[in-house]
């Protein structure tokens, strides 16, 4: 039986669309009042106006998650204006493909920046406040969702280095969840296959042919099936920790 979000607050990075925004709708209807935070207000405001119309508690922070102090005044808002802080999904991510030698090496400081750097800035933000929730929360844990990638478990030919991000945040996530799990924060690995969002859209014109060529003939997952997951880690009791979930279309191989 899962346990309701109820006087619980979340803060979702990377809410304006695809597995972030999903997420939100989805903690926001298992009872939490979410903080949505990415850098495309109308888009927040949106969604926001959506959970609102479902009978939910949303707020909006406008941020780059890139940005560390950008990340602790929104982890410092949502607290001043939420009250607390139990439950971060650190899913803010980008990923720009394409063979290693000539690469722009722009694109691999968009990813260091946003996928290792954002996405720790988020944990050392939110850190002191899950471990109160963990002391005195309603629940009695704090939870920590980092979104990683099947490419933080299987490197491939032209994905170098996405796929240094995504092993990074593995390795992150499982030396901090030892640091924290005995005080019942719990850091969870959420690890999507191919999910049909704006993801893959970012990357440049020449990459796109072989990479919607990979999964043309795949039923992609939708947004929906890893904010469930999510919700799933979220809401065992509190002396269950779902350390790690690899969801992979059926089709993936
Ligand atoms: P989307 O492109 O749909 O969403 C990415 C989100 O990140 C957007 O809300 C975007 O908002 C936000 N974002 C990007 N840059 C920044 C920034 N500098 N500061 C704050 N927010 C930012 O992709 P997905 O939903 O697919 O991706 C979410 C996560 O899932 C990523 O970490 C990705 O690596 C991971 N993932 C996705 C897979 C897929 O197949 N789609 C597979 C495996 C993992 P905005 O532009 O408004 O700032």
């Amino acid at each position: 039986m899962a346990d309701t979000l109820n006087g619980t607050v979340a803060l979702v990075t990377g809410a304006s669309s695809g597995i972030g925004e999903a997420t939100a709708v989805d903690l926001a209807r298992h009872g939490a009042a979410v903080a949505l935070v990415a850098r495309r207000r109308d888009r927040l405001d949106a969604l926001a106006g959506r959970i609102g119309d479902a009978g939910g508690t949303a707020l909006v922070i406008e941020a780059d998650v890139a940005d560390e102090s950008a990340v602790g005044a929104a982890v410092a808002r949502t607290v001043a204006e939420l009250g607390r802080l139990d439950t971060v999904v650190a899913n803010a991510g980008v990923m720009l493909l394409g063979p290693v030698a000539d690469a722009p090496t722009e694109e691999w400081r968009r990813m260091v920046n946003l996928n290792v750097l954002g996405l720790m800035y988020t944990a050392h933000a939110a850190l002191p406040h899950l471990l109160a929730a963990a002391e005195d929360g309603p629940r009695g844990v704090g939870d920590l969702v980092l979104v990683s990638s099947v490419a933080g478990r299987v490197a491939r030919n032209g994905s170098g280095v996405y796929n240094a991000t995504k092993h990074a945040v593995g390795a992150f996530g499982e030396a901090l969840r030892q640091e924290v799990t005995q005080r019942h924060v719990r850091v969870a690995l959420v690890e999507p296959g191919a999910v049909d969002t704006e993801l893959a859209g970012h990357n440049r014109p020449e990459i796109m042919p072989s990479l919607e060529a990979r999964f043309a003939d795949m039923e992609r997952l939708e947004a929906i099936d890893i904010a469930e997951a999510v919700s799933f880690v979220v809401t065992r009791p509190r002396r269950t920790a779902i350390n790690e979930v690899l969801v992979r279309p059926t089709e993936q191989q």
